[in-house]
């Protein structure tokens, strides 16, 4: 290289210096009054610093399944719906919303094909340092926005097992996907619990292009009431005696109408929550009060 076009390239360099160093410097993201991606992993690692700043640590975890979803709804079902529901939420009230996440509990639908059915001890692992990672990059709030009914005795459990030991943060668990009342006039004659009238409509949707309507009346989701036992007795296989074919209710049901009525409650259900969440000053103070207590039991005071 002659020094003519090495002065040149010094020249050039220098010119640009600054700029480069600005590109690349590490404390440069959005200001405050620029829009900010919901997603966590379209964050740059500057912008999630802001986002946490803009969020108050208020993060959300959407969390789906891989399971049958009757002949006529894709595999991922619970966690398409859960996720369209968390990005809009958090698009009108600021929150991370955290990457796809489907690792619950579903040993039910173990006999369907593409059910991914993790064990016992990996899903509460799993679920325990994620949400330990997201309190480390500062998401001191973590809303866990349920999708998939077979979590439901998980995630209470998980929540309250963070009583066993000292958390710098506090997991809320929002399972509500369908309001009680209101809303069109519904259709179905029998239980509507799996794949049915409801959650076809809700994925009509979010994603109206996975959505087989004229599949959905080529299998039964009928309850075959193949259990006889009393009230309040549960058994592991209550769900397969009832709805072997992980179908419950008629998809074929289903209306944009309906769905549209129900997103639109979830989404405003998670907005209300993500804005509850941001306000409450007295979880994690009580937290630690516990904490502190269940050290010494002898001496806590009535
Ligand atoms: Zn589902």
């Amino acid at each position: 290289m002659t020094r003519i076009i090495q002065g040149a390239i010094a020249r050039v360099l220098l010119l640009f210096m600054p700029a480069i160093a600005a590109v690349s410097s590490p404390a440069l993201g959005q200001t405050a009054s620029q829009p900010l991606s919901v997603h966590w992993e379209e964050l740059t690692a500057a912008d999630f610093r802001e986002g946490i700043r803009r969020s108050q640590g208020t993060c959300l975890l959407p969390f789906g399944i891989m399971e049958k979803h009757g002949p006529h709804l894709p595999l991922g079902t619970d966690l398409i719906n859960a996720r369209y529901v968390a990005l809009h939420a958090a698009e009108h009230e600021y929150a991370i919303v955290f990457p796809e996440y489907y690792f619950g509990q579903i040993a039910e639908a173990r006999h369907e094909p593409g059910t991914i059915s993790y064990s016992r001890d990996l899903q509460l692992a799993l679920l325990q340092e994620t949400t330990d990672e997201m309190a480390r990059n500062g998401c001191k709030k973590i809303v866990i926005v349920n999708g998939h009914g077979g979590n439901e005795m998980l995630l209470p459990y998980f929540a309250q097992t963070q009583l066993e030991k000292s958390h710098d943060y506090v997991v809320y668990v929002f399972d509500k996907r369908s309001p009680d009342t209101g809303g069109p006039a519904k259709k179905s004659s029998i239980l509507n619990w799996h794949a049915g009238e409801d959650e076809t409509s809700k994925t009509m949707i979010a994603r109206p292009d996975t959505v087989h309507l004229d599949r959905a009346a080529t299998e039964s989701g009928a309850d075959q009431h193949r259990q006889n036992l009393p009230d309040g007795v549960y058994t592991g296989i209550w769900w397969y005696a009832r709805w072997p074919n992980h179908y419950s209710g008629e998809g074929a049901l289903a209306t944009e109408e309906l769905g549209k009525f129900q997103m639109d409650w979830w989404v405003n259900a998670v907005v209300d929550v993500i804005r509850a969440v941001k306000k409450d000053d007295v979880s994690l103070k009580l937290q630690n009060e516990f904490y502190e207590k269940a050290k010494h039991p002898l001496e806590t005071q009535p």
